[in-house]
């Protein structure tokens, strides 16, 4: 069966006494109130990664980076490698989130190699993929996506596919309030987890984690994981408050 996943992506937020606090926060809540079958994972900023790990002690709970670079070392000033990242502790890294492919133009030829890398070194991807507001109203969402898929993922042989997480994240919900419909939403897990299957076949679609993405609240969490193809969510804004991502834990 495929995991149910809480994943909370701290952005550019939080100095480092405060990511320790809010990782001791949601490590005591798990510790004490149990995430049922689901995996938290926290993504706080690189530099966080060690001491973040250092509070964490439940079994549930992983860490994760927020991005990588696409090459193993070298000189590249101002980036952390993937080797780096699996070498604090961290076993999952974020790619392709929209504000890396918007604000720092990480295009698909660039996002592939950084899942090949991650892989390459022991850590999972949470690919990210979604559309604008200007392509879900020229009816574009789903051709989008699928050329995300395909040109980020879909050149993985089958046994390293299995390693990824897919993060559905439409662009215009991400930190504007405004969420996706549980149908819009459950609409377009649907139709990412017939593309894997396409490509993959029914088991490893079936296995594959697919998480929402865009304005998560406590309000409308449940619904949202509700629906039959959406299988956790990755969380900006609210997974800065312990009591409103700890809410959001409990909702899956
Ligand atoms: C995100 O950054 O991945 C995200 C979904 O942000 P928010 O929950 O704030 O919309």
């Amino acid at each position: 069966m495929r995991q149910k996943i809480a994943a909370g992506n701290w952005k550019m937020h939080k100095t480092l006494d405060e990511g320790v606090d809010l990782a001791k926060q949601i490590n005591d809540f798990v510790n004490q109130q149990g995430a049922g079958d689901a995996k938290v994972i926290l993504a706080p900023p690189f530099i966080h990664l060690t001491e973040v790990l250092k509070v964490v002690d439940n079994p549930n709970i992983s860490v994760s980076a927020q991005n990588c670079a696409y090459e193993q070392e070298g000189a590249f000033t101002g980036e952390v490698s993937a080797d780096m990242i699996r070498s604090t502790g961290a076993t999952y890294t974020i790619i392709g989130h929209s504000e890396r492919r918007s604000i720092y133009k990480e295009d698909d030829e660039t996002l592939q190699k950084k899942v090949d890398i991650a892989l390459d070194n022991g850590l999972r991807p949470i690919f990210c993929v979604g559309e604008t507001l200007e392509e879900r109203d020229a009816g574009k969402q789903s051709q989008v996506v699928k050329n995300q898929l395909s040109k980020g993922l879909f050149h993985l042989d089958k046994n390293v596919f299995e390693q990824v997480v897919i993060a559905y994240e439409p662009v215009w919900a991400i930190g504007t309030g405004k969420h996706a419909t549980p149908e819009q939403a459950e609409e377009m897990h649907k139709f990412i987890r017939d593309q894997v299957k396409e490509q993959y076949g029914d088991e490893i679609a079936d296995n594959t984690s697919i998480l929402y993405g865009g304005s998560i609240k406590p309000s409308n969490a449940e619904t949202l994981f509700s629906q039959p193809d959406v299988d956790g969510g990755l969380v900006g804004g609210a997974s800065l408050k312990p009591e409103d991502f700890t809410e959001i834990i409990k909702a899956l």
